[in-house]
C-alpha cells in the first residue's frame, strides 16, 4: 500500500528510491547503525557510498530523529546523485534535498543542529543492482510508519520545556492533521479501519477524537468515509500535541433514539427519524405510488 505522506504529488514514482512513503522498506537497515556512526565521527557524513542505502530511503521523520537524537550537525553527501543511474531526471535528487530541506526546518526550533548537504566530488557511477539489492517490500507498513513516529516523538519531548514558543504555522510533511464536517453520520467506520487508533470514540460515542501523534497519513479513513466528511488539512499546531499524542475531538454527535427503529442516530434536526428508516419510508412511498397508477 503506498501512502505517500512525505511529499505529494509526486510524479512520476518511478521506483523504490523515488517512493515517499515506507511502502518499500529497507532490508537489514537500521537507523541506530546510522545514528552510531554520526556520534563516533567528528565530522559526520552520510554517503550512499558507504554501507548506505539511497539517502531516498530515509523520510523527513528519520532526519529529524537523527539530528534531535544525536545533536550533530552532518553533511550528507549528494555528489553521488549526479551520476546516480536511476537518478536521470534528477527526480530522487530533488525527493532527498527537499526531505533535508524540511527536517532542517523542523529541528530549527529545537536547537542548532543541521544537516549540511555537499555537492562536491563527483563519483563513479552507482549500480542500479547494488541500489535494488538494498530493498525489499515490506507487509507492514503501518508498523514501520508508527515506530518512525514514534522515535520522532521520543527525540523531540526533551525539548518542549526550554522552548519559549511550541506552536507551528508551517504545514510539515509527517504531521497529518485531519477534520470532519457536519456529513458525517456517525457510522464509526473510519475509527474501526484505521490502523493507528489515531482515530476514536469517547465514552458514549457521541464524539470522535483525533490524536495527531499517532496517524501516519495513510488516508484510509477518508477512502472508506461514504459522505467524505473526513479530510485533511493543514492547520497551527503544537509540538506538545503532537509528541504527548494530546486528542482532539473532530466532530461531536447529537444522538437521539430514531421514532421509527428505536436505534440512536445522529440528528442533524428536523423530525427524529434516522437516515436509514427515512429513506426506506420514501421508497416505500413511491412503491405505493407507483402501485396505485398501475391499478
Ligand atoms: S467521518 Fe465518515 S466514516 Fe467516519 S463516522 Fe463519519 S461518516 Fe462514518
Ligand atoms: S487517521 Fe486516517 S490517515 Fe491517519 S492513520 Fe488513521 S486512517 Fe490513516
Amino acid at each position: 500500500m503506498c501512502t505517500c505522506r512525505h511529499l505529494q504529488p509526486i510524479t512520476p514514482a518511478p521506483c523504490i528510491g523515488g517512493c515517499p512513503s515506507d511502502a518499500l522498506s529497507l532490508f537489514g537497515f537500521e537507523i541506530d547503525k546510522v545514528l552510531e556512526n554520526i556520534a563516533k565521527n567528528e565530522n559526520p557524513s552520510l554517503t550512499c557510498k558507504e554501507n548506505l542505502p539511497c539517502l531516498a530511503a530515509f523520510g523527513v521523520d528519520d532526519w529529524v530523529s537523527l539530528l534531535l537524537e544525536s545533536q550533530k550537525t552532518f553533511t550528507c553527501k549528494l555528489s553521488p546523485c549526479a551520476n546516480c543511474e536511476i537518478n536521470k531526471d534528477v527526480h530522487i535528487s530533488s525527493v532527498i534535498e527537499k526531505r533535508l530541506d524540511e527536517a532542517n526546518s523542523i529541528v530549527e526550533a529545537f536547537g542548532a543542529y543541521r544537516i549540511l548537504k555537499d555537492f562536491l566530488g563527483v563519483e563513479k557511477t552507482a549500480s542500479r543492482r547494488a541500489f535494488f539489492n538494498k530493498f525489499i517490500p515490506s507487509t507492514k507498513e503501518a508498523t514501520q510508519e508508527q515506530k518512525s513516529l514514534e522515535r520522532v516523538k521520543k527525540a523531540i519531548k526533551p525539548y518542549l520545556p526550554d522552548m519559549t514558543q511550541t506552536k507551528v504555522v508551517t504545514p510539515f510533511s509527517l504531521i497529518h492533521q485531519k477534520v470532519i464536517d457536519q456529513s458525517c453520520t456517525n457510522c464509526k467506520e473510519c475509527v474501526q479501519f484505521c490502523p493507528t487508533r489515531a482515530l476514536s470514540y469517547n465514552g458514549d460515542g457521541t464524539k470522535i477524537l483525533f490524536q495527531m501523534g499517532k496517524c501516519i497519513g495513510c488516508g484510509i479513513c477518508e477512502d472508506i468515509c461514504k459522505p467524505k466528511a473526513v479530510k485533511s488539512t493543514f492547520a497551527p499546531f503544537d509540538w506538545v500535541d503532537f509528541a504527548y499524542d494530546r486528542a482532539k475531538v473532530l466532530i461531536e454527535h447529537d444522538l437521539q433514539v430514531c421514532l421509527t427503529c428505536k436505534c440512536a442516530f445522529s440528528y442533524k434536526g428536523g423530525e427524529k427519524v434516522c437516515e436509514r428508516c427515512a429513506t426506506f419510508e420514501k421508497e416505500h412511498a413511491e412503491m405505493f405510488t407507483l402501485a396505485s397508477e398501475i391499478s
